[in-house]
């Protein structure tokens, strides 16, 4: 399976306390713990490179596409973001992080202009609870999962209904969101998962790693069906 890790990569230069927790950046904390858990081939990408890293070279030896992005979603060329939801539609997966939720890419594979939700940064616990231990994606997880502090998202979460369901999330302050998502676009799967703000360790913490590696696996789709399309004679009665 080859991944790439796309990520913004400008709070990690802007501000001292993001660079405290991610050093070399959030792809490469994302990578090294990939790496760690037996994924062989994880590249990076970021917003500043050419073409943010993102070429058709590039997307076409990825299979599966974390992305993380914030301050700078309008910076994201138009023909970037096409590119890479084509890729999707054509069977590469994608993993979309936290702030995410707001990007061209995802606003445009779930056909929503908005993304929008609630929002604050108070420091809030969260406790995402698993409601589907059966899946997948929440191997070896347990009952909940609690971030001592994270940004609190609340409803409403302006998406369509997702295909699953994964995690709610409880905020200290009292707001729920559902946290833990997969969608279906085309041949592509999509995995949606709330935690990762940029002032927060959450990347370091075990679980979210797992439920990551997890969703790595599950949306690697290494044979994305070629079913013919278009208009087909009628075959001879002989041939059927
Ligand atoms: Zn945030």
């Amino acid at each position: 399976m080859r991944i790439t890790v796309w990520n913004e990569y400008v709070h990690e230069k802007l501000e001292e306390k993001v660079r405290e927790i991610y050093p070399n950046g959030i792809h490469n904390c994302i990578r090294d713990f990939l790496l760690k858990n037996g994924f062989t081939d994880v590249k990076t990408a970021t917003l500043e490179e050419p073409e943010h890293g993102l070429t058709q070279e590039v997307l076409d030896q990825t299979d599966v596409l974390f992305w993380w992005g914030h301050m700078r979603h309008n910076d994201v060329s138009d023909e970037v973001v096409q590119r890479v939801y084509d890729r999707v539609q054509d069977g590469m997966g994608l993993i979309v992080l936290h702030s995410g939720h707001e990007s061209k890419l995802f606003k445009k594979l779930m056909g929503t202009n908005s993304g929008q939700l609630r929002w604050r940064e108070a420091g809030e616990t969260e406790i995402m609870w698993n409601i589907r231990p059966d899946h997948p994606i929440m191997q070896g997880i347990g009952d909940k999962v609690v971030i001592p502090q994270e940004e609190t998202y609340g409803e409403l979460f302006h998406i369509p209904d997702p295909d699953e369901l994964l995690m709610i999330s409880w905020f200290s302050g009292g707001e729920v969101f559902r946290s833990a998502l997969t969608f279906h676009r085309g041949a592509g799967r999509i995995f949606y998962f709330k935690p990762g703000h940029e002032t927060f360790p959450i990347y370091h913490m075990p679980e979210v790693q797992k439920i990551l590696c997890n969703a790595a696996n599950w949306a690697y789709n290494p044979a994305p069906s070629s079913i013919g399309y278009g208009h087909f004679p009628v075959p001879p009665i002989s041939t059927l």
